[in-house]
């Protein structure tokens, strides 16, 4: 052999700070030093396609543009080559001997002025090449550039003061890694332990990657593609293995946008929903990757948690490879990027309602309550997100169900609010004295049955400048109907009230008569601000010694043949009168679900079935 070309060279000093804090301080998260260099390897085969373009003197132009990860378990070996651009020797000196990007100086710097813990900060910006050192004890560098006459070249470094270059010989183009792995991360030169981390991380990666001569990532980068070069079953199979679901999606929603930022993205609605099976709460299942290089599978941060049910993949180029959880959490772009996606998804659903209303009734059937949540929690898209929900109402059909854009497209003229009404069921809805009055004047009246229901109206309060309001509340204005038949006369209906609150006392906030009422002889309203039957059921069930005085407001009908014969009766029978005006409030409270206690109340039905007898 000829002389020696071996050169020895320090490395920058901001590089041996750097591979200081890689080596010393970054613990955790080891395994993604392969992601790095898998990632390298991509660019540099890409950087190539780019220069096939233009350079017709590609050395070796015919080779495989491929990954080849090796491992050996013996020698604690793992080995990443690519036919990608190599380095010259100049190159080698410059990228892997100096601070070769923005990035790695950014994050110095950062650790220099915060003097805080590079763990936190690393996140943000990434080592690239340098991560290798995380795992390995000595790192060398095969490479040779795509230049026609560039020598052949391996760069030798054990992570601390410097690196050696010497020339070699028989090298194909592109660049080889190998990693002599330390003793305690050995893991790295095992098969199955690669293989899962390829398959976690690089499985998407644009190029085919081998490992020990077998194809690992077999699953195409959809996202990235043209929705019009992507069959439905190319779409299936992605969902199927890529997302790891078992059902059909019910949607899915492809697009990519450059502002406000750079989105890829290819999102699933899935068919089934595990929660309501009776499984826990589901992860979110929307992973992020910037580049078809993953980021987080699971980030937490990404999307408002009641989109926990879309499955799908996220790519931001935008988004730096190596942000962190902790970074994620108070990273704008990340805000950004999952403010633009839930809008998109939202919009996605009602497009589709619109398309296939049946086809979406079925599915939100399964997935209403992850809707509902987000009416409750997701302050920015509750209203875009109330347009989502469906309910029956005093207009449809049993069964059928209608939503807020329709009911506000039939509201009557002058009307300023929606009616709603809160049971347990359609029947049990329709029984109830409450509906009366709007039914008469063909106001429509929308049935919530779901027990979460009256927390979502809580929190929506609105819907397109409307004021949500529960029928049996007090102080509805409605206006005047003209009525048929007998009536009290207005002295009459004064002097029963009067009767009523002075025999009914503090069980009653007040006795009024009404306009609401047409086959029912009284109704007993809540105050808007009490709470609900239901409500009070919940807090009873999570406290048992839970006590809320029940105060209603009791509308009379003086139209009402039982209302009339009271009147005439507080003067001629004083006794059954009193016994009826208590028994009017307990039936008003039975059909509004507010008695608590019937023993008073059978006493008086004996009482009377007793005086009916004579
Ligand atoms: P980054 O990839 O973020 O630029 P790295 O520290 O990972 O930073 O790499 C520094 C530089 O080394 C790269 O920009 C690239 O020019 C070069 N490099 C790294 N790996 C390869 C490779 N496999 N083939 C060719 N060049 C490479």
């Amino acid at each position: 052999m000829s002389e020696s070309t071996l050169e020895k060279h320090v490395f920058q000093a901001e590089i041996q700070q750097l591979l200081d804090l890689v080596v010393h301080s970054l613990y955790t998260d080891k395994e993604i030093f392969l992601r790095e260099l898998i990632s390298n390897a991509s660019d540099a085969m890409e950087k190539l396609r780019h220069i096939e373009a233009t350079e017709k003197n590609i050395h070796q132009p015919t080779l495989p543009l491929e990954i080849h990860i090796t491992t050996d378990e013996e020698a604690g070996t793992l080995t990443i080559a690519d036919h990608g651009i190599g380095m010259s020797h100049e190159e080698l000196v410059k990228n892997l001997g100096t601070i070769a990007h923005s990035g790695t100086k950014a994050f110095l710097k950062a650790v220099k002025e915060n003097g805080g813990s590079p763990q936190n900060m690393i996140g943000q910006f990434g080592v690239g090449f340098y991560s290798a050192f995380m795992v390995a004890d000595t790192v060398a560098v095969h490479t040779r550039s795509w230049h026609a006459d560039s020598p052949e070249l391996v760069w030798t470094s054990d992570g601390k003061s410097g690196y050696d270059i010497e020339e070699t010989q028989g090298l194909e183009r592109g660049s080889k890694l190998v990693l002599t792995l330390k003793e305690d991360c050995r893991e790295f030169a095992t098969e199955s332990r690669v293989k899962h981390l390829i398959e976690t991380y690089s499985n998407f990666v644009g190029f085919p990657i081998l490992l020990n001569g077998k194809r690992i990532n077999e699953v195409e980068a959809l996202w990235l593609k043209n929705k019009s070069e992507v069959s439905d079953e190319e779409y299936k199979a992605f969902y199927q293995f890529a997302c790891k679901a078992w059902d059909e999606p019910a949607y899915r929603l492809h697009f990519s946008a450059d502002a406000p930022i750079t989105i890829n993205s290819l999102l699933f609605a899935p068919s089934e929903n595990p929660e309501r099976m009776g499984f826990s709460k589901a992860e979110p299942a929307v992973a992020l990757y910037s580049r078809k290089v993953l980021i987080d599978p699971a980030p937490k941060e990404l999307l408002p948690d009641w989109m926990r049910f879309m499955k799908g993949v996220v790519d931001s180029a935008d988004i730096p490879l190596n942000i962190s959880r902790e970074t994620m959490q108070d990273s704008a772009l990340i805000r950004k990027l999952g403010g633009v996606i839930s809008k998109r998804v939202i919009k996605m659903f009602e497009k589709e309602a619109e398309a296939d209303p049946e086809k979406y009734r079925g599915f939100y059937k399964k997935f209403d309550r992850f809707f509902k949540e987000g009416v409750a929690t997701d302050h920015a898209n509750r209203e875009a997100l109330a347009k989502l929900l469906r309910f029956e109402s005093s207009l449809t059909e049993a069964g059928a169900v209608c939503g807020f854009p329709d009911y506000v497209s039939r509201m009557k003229d002058g009307q300023e609010s929606i009616y709603y009404l809160v049971g347990a069921s359609r029947e049990q809805i329709e029984a109830s004295p409450y509906l009366e009055a709007f039914k008469s004047r063909g106001l429509e009246v929308v049935y919530f049955t779901d027990a979460v229901d009256e927390y979502v109206v809580d929190s929506l309060g609105t819907f397109d400048g409307k004021k949500l309001v529960s029928v049996r509340h007090g102080g509805v204005e409605l206006e005047d109907q003209e009525r048929d038949g007998e009536s009290l006369d207005e002295a009459q209906t004064t002097a029963l009230c009067d009767f009523l609150k002075n025999h009914l006392g503090d069980r009653v906030t007040a006795v009024s008569s009404g306009k609401r009422l047409v086959d029912s002889p009284v109704i007993a309203l809540v105050p808007a601000d009490g709470l609900s039957p239901q409500m009070r059921q919940m807090m009873k069930a999570m406290d048992e010694n839970f006590k809320d005085e029940v105060k209603v407001e009791l509308e009379i009908n003086p139209r009402h043949p039982l209302v009339r014969k009271l009147a005439e009766a507080k003067d001629s029978k004083p006794e059954v009168a009193a016994l009826v005006a208590g028994q009017l409030l307990d039936n008003a409270l039975i059909a509004a679900g507010l008695l608590e206690d019937a023993r008073d109340t059978v006493h008086r039905m004996n009482q009377l079935m007793e005086k009916a007898m004579g």
